[in-house]
């Protein structure tokens, strides 16, 4: 076990990176649980853990299969790279790092989730989310033209992991419908933004100049190799104009006369279709294609903007669901360090997908904002409808405390996930006996104060004491170490 490679540290200097710095930990105490931790570096052969199946597609860097998990029986999907079409192209290793870094940090419903990442002789392997609705641009496709409700559905979600990734630094750079995917065909489905290979962290300061992208979705800025994030904006115009319409505002023939297009910037939307399209609509394509980069409005704009405010919901479904989370929250505990830690890796790596599915929708209906995280006051907002305002506020105020485990005043995708859950098919038997397996690495039956650091400690500076404490507060039989009994005794205390 192991962080990101060295080649990783060289190869991109993110903000990821500099949000990292090692911090101190002197008791467990300061220890703060992160879903990042839990995504491994394995330096083994990754058939030991997975079961390969059949192929989804390839990219510029390999292919991406199927693949279960032997241990959890969850199917994930696997990019496989190989070392050699990769090492001797700096640009490609920095492209590459750059994917697992940013997925690695990210921790949003529509951005996929990075499980972990192994290495071989010959292989890099990143393990995945799969996502199994296929490519929102087959779905356009097949519909022509979305409605509006619909297609605001979808954009809603873009926009979301766009704003995200914008107020972290994260420019995305190469946003098109085949990198958006859907978890099923429907018109509710949950959209994930997959693909950061193209992506890089920035210093605001700073103006990027590589040029990266997609013809028809390429901001015109790139071509003169001098933009910032506003680039991605451009692109989620594009999109935006090919949901209502199935065609792309800027086309041509070849690739120099789509981009001769992009250059001057002219697109229209006219038409019997335009005709059906309402004004507030075109009036955010229009300002998503400004071709004043600094005049096109943030994400966080776009979110607000008259067209996706007005429009009402496709579907009602999330706010049944949304109650109900409410509710697990509620009642959300934890004493321990090591229950969130379990319950956090339970909730990123082993939670079954449907579930995850139904608490996404309902943490996007609570998620007012598009941010990407739940702030107080979108939670008070839920509270007060159903209480007075002093007792909600002290409900949130005791919710934040307890949930908010990596303390930075707002509750994450993960946090909600993990305290929202039903607990008891979060802790259900199989996630637990699952959960002890995948931290006694070595397989001894016993989990080590050593594998614990392995897993928790790979980012802070730390001395053995933290983490024999640690299990020292779960180790009845003082063996100094903890067995599936005692690790099944802490977690079954939080019922
Ligand atoms: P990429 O190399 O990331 O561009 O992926 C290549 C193709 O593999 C994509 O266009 C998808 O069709 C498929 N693919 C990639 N990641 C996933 C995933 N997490 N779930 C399902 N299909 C995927």
């Amino acid at each position: 076990m192991g962080c990101i490679s060295n080649s990783a540290r060289k190869g991109t200097v993110t903000k990821a990176n500099k949000s990292q710095e090692s911090k101190v930990v002197s008791s467990t105490e300061d220890l703060q649980i992160q879903p990042r931790q839990f995504v491994v570096h394995r330096e083994t052969d990754i058939l030991k853990d997975y079961t390969m199946g059949p192929k989804l597609g390839s990219g510029a860097f390999g292919s991406v299969r199927v693949g279960t998990h032997k241990i959890s029986g969850q199917q994930r999907a696997i990019k496989t790279i190989k070392k050699s079409s990769i090492s001797e192209d700096q640009l490609v290793k920095d492209k590459f790092f750059a994917e697992v870094e940013v997925l690695k940090t990210a921790d949003h419903p529509n951005i996929v989730r990075l499980y972990e990442f192994y290495e071989d002789q010959l292989h890099f392997h990143l393990v995945t989310e799969l996502v199994k609705g296929g490519e929102l641009f087959d779905y356009i496709v097949s519909s022509k033209n979305l409605s509006e409700p619909v297609a605001a559905h979808f954009f809603k979600q873009i926009l979301s992991a766009v704003n995200y990734c914008h107020s972290n630094g994260i420019v995305h750079r190469d946003l098109k419908p085949e990198n958006l995917l859907l978890d099923r065909q429907d018109s509710s489905a949950t959209l994930k933004v997959i693909d950061f290979g193209t992506s890089i962290v920035i210093d605001h300061s700073k103006r990027l100049t590589h040029r990266y992208g997609t013809s028809y979705y390429i901001a015109p800025e790139v071509l003169k190799k001098n933009y910032d994030e506003k680039c991605d904006i451009w692109s989620c115009g594009v999109i935006l104009y090919i949901l209502l319409s199935g065609k792309p505002p800027f086309y041509g023939e070849t690739d120099s006369e789509i981009l001769s297009r992009v250059e001057k910037g002219v697109y229209q939307m006219k038409g019997a279709t335009w005709d059906r399209v309402s004004v507030n609509a075109k009036n955010l394509i229009k300002s998503m294609l400004n071709m004043k980069p600094q005049d096109r409005p943030s994400a966080s704009q776009c979110l607000e903007s008259n067209w996706l405010i007005l429009m009402p919901e496709a579907t009602n479904q999330a706010s049944i669901l949304t109650a109900e989370a409410l509710e697990n929250l509620t009642s959300f505990r934890a004493e321990k360090k090591l229950q969130h830690a379990v319950m956090t890796f339970i909730a990123t790596q082993l939670m079954n997908k449907n579930e995850v599915s139904q608490l996404s929708q309902a943490f996007r209906a609570l998620d007012a904002n598009g941010d990407g995280k739940l702030s107080k006051d979108e939670l008070l907002a839920q509270y007060q409808s159903t209480m007075g305002l002093n007792q909600a506020e002290e409900e949130v105020e005791r919710i934040m405390k307890e949930v908010d485990v990596d303390g930075n005043g707002f509750i994450d995708y993960s946090e909600f996930i993990m305290a929202s859950a039903k607990r008891e098919s979060l802790l259900s038997k199989q996630n637990l006996e699952n959960a002890f397996r995948l931290f006694d690495y070595d397989n001894s039956g016993k989990i080590s104060a050593k594998e614990i650091r392995n897993i928790l400690g790979r980012e802070v500076i730390s001395n053995d004491e933290v983490w024999r404490d640690l299990v020292g507060q779960v180790d009845q039989n003082g063996d100094g170490e903890i067995d599936l009994r005692e690790f099944k005794e802490m977690m079954l205390k939080l019922f």
